[in-house]
């Protein structure tokens, strides 16, 4: 088996990623704010984050994975110490999307479980566990009356603050370590004056009008942004963690913050790793909703396209590098799709023996994700290994037991699959509970109309849980049998 390698931001280096207990990887990923649907370029960071688990579990490890859902305090100016600006999930309320949800706590779940559909839409493994920062509020209140126990943190007249001075290795991670770099990383933007040192951030806010609040021993308020992470990865997974991933922008200051805190509260080790993943951009711009270059999975899924060909152009370059995401790469993906379902077609339904050359391929496949997850060379071998069964009209039953080997490996590996769904047009209409899925179809529309999104939700899960998937088009909600076994 080859050596699991990843670049690692803290040291610099790529290295061997070491696990704490032989063959189980524990293992953190940031998950999205739920103030709207996630873009394709968080997209790009969780899928990396999966084609970790997809690594790991091909050499045979066991991987506990937590990946949160952040559903309050993350605010638009969260990257100034104090926390300043709104709570994007305030302003999402506000905003025209807003209207359609009752509150707050609506607008978050709506869009935490648009977010839960489209990660398995790209056929990305479920997390060991989905954790959510409003669920895990006594957790942090603890640690924060913790920290101020241990004198690593404060209370002012505006909330609590961590102090950065009492913690030594404040900016080992992003190298934002003496003063200078220090206050300009954090734009010298203080709001509070009654701070020790203008880095310190923000463990707790004070807030008796904020729509998400709760009581805590400095009264109303809520949460800092940096402090769930912590509290949950240490619930989870221990208090030193293997592997820490997120997308660059998290480097400073939200990583380092986990660092300080978490280092504070146990005296060990935060993670012996971490992962950052380059950003998306898109036809070689920053996204922008005003640019009309940003796309959310879904809009790409209503245009057509195939959630594995997006899956698969989101492959396209390694992700310690920045990627140019266009639609000429996402129809190329189309395309290699249609390839890998031909072999599917072809492909016997017991895997074979594989032979030395199918075998060698999958190697260098293997081989390639383990080094730092090249997920370009990885990609090119999977199509070599795909042409070689399409090289003749048919396949012998042995070459077919070969494809059915080759492709559960790219399946286990890469996520990949040439799976099709059944056609919409079965031949009567299926009944879930003693009632045709048209009359839930129509319950479910009835229910959004009554802005019951309660309702609708529960009526797709239903839906779904019977075995069946539904896609909401402008001509109305469109049902398909799922194909057995995806
Ligand atoms: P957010 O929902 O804003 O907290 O972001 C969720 C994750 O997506 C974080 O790990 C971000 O770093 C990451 N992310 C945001 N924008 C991009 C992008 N354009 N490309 C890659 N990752 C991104
Ligand atoms: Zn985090």
């Amino acid at each position: 088996m080859p050596q699991f390698r990843l670049y690692d931001t803290m040291s610099r280096s790529v290295r061997p990623v070491e696990t704490q207990e032989p063959e189980h990887l524990r293992f953190y990923c940031c998950g999205p704010t739920v103030y709207s649907y996630a873009h394709i370029g968080n997209f790009r960071t969780f899928l990396s984050a999966d084609l970790v688990v997809r690594t790991a579990e091909s050499l045979g490890w066991r991987v506990s994975y937590a990946s949160n859902i952040t559903d309050v305090g993350h605010l638009t100016e969260d990257d100034v110490a104090d926390a300043g600006g709104e709570d994007k999930m305030e302003r999402a309320l506000r905003s025209k999307e807003g209207e359609a949800f009752a509150n707050v706590w609506d607008l978050a779940r709506h869009y935490a479980d648009a977010f839960e559909e489209d990660w398995r839409l790209l056929n990305m493994r479920a997390p060991t566990v989905r954790p959510r920062a409003t669920e895990h509020m006594r957790e942090q209140i603890q640690a924060v009356e913790d920290l101020i126990k241990s004198g690593h943190a404060y209370e002012t007249p505006t909330g609590v603050y961590f102090s950065v001075e009492s913690f030594d290795g404040y900016g080992k991670l992003s190298g934002n370590k003496d003063q200078d770099t220090l206050m300009r990383a954090v734009r010298t933007v203080v709001q509070d004056d009654n701070k020790r040192h203008p880095a310190d951030f923000a463990l707790w806010k004070k807030d008796d009008k904020h729509l998400m609040q709760w009581f805590s021993p400095w009264g109303w308020g809520f949460p800092g942004w940096h402090i769930e992470c912590s509290v949950m990865a240490r619930q989870y997974l221990g208090d030193t963690i293997d592997l820490h991933a997120g997308g660059e922008d998290l480097v400073f200051p939200h990583h380092e913050c986990e660092i300080a805190q978490s280092e504070s509260c146990t005296g060990k080790a935060f993670s012996n790793h971490w992962m950052h993943v380059r950003f998306l951009q898109v036809e070689g711009e920053k996204m922008a909703k005003s640019k009309g270059n940003f796309f959310t999975v879904r809009q790409l899924i209503e245009e057509g396209h195939d959630p594995l060909a997006i899956r698969l152009a989101l492959m396209g370059t390694p992700y310690g590098k920045p990627m140019n995401f266009t639609m000429q790469g996402l129809r190329d993906a189309g395309g290699i799709l249609a390839r890998i379902q031909e072999v599917e077609r072809r492909a016997a339904k017991e895997a074979g023996t594989p032979g030395t050359e199918i075998q060698r391929i999958y190697d260098e496949l293997l081989g390639a994700m383990c080094e730092d997850l090249n997920t370009s060379v990885a990609v090119a071998k999977m199509i070599e290994g795909i042409r070689s069964f399409l090289r003749e009209d048919t396949l012998s039953a042995a070459q077919a037991g070969e494809a059915r080997w080759f492709l559960d490996r790219i399946e286990q590996t890469l996520g990949m699959h040439g799976r099709t769904a059944e056609p919409t047009t079965a031949p009567e209409v299926p009944e879930i509970n003693g009632v045709l899925i048209t009359k839930w179809i129509e319950d479910r529309a009835e229910a959004k109309r009554a802005k019951d999104f309660a309702r609708a939700d529960d009526i797709r899960k239903q839906i779904e849980a019977a075995g069946f998937e539904l896609r909401d088009t402008p001509q109305g909600t469109e049902w398909k049998r799922l194909a057995p076994g995806s």
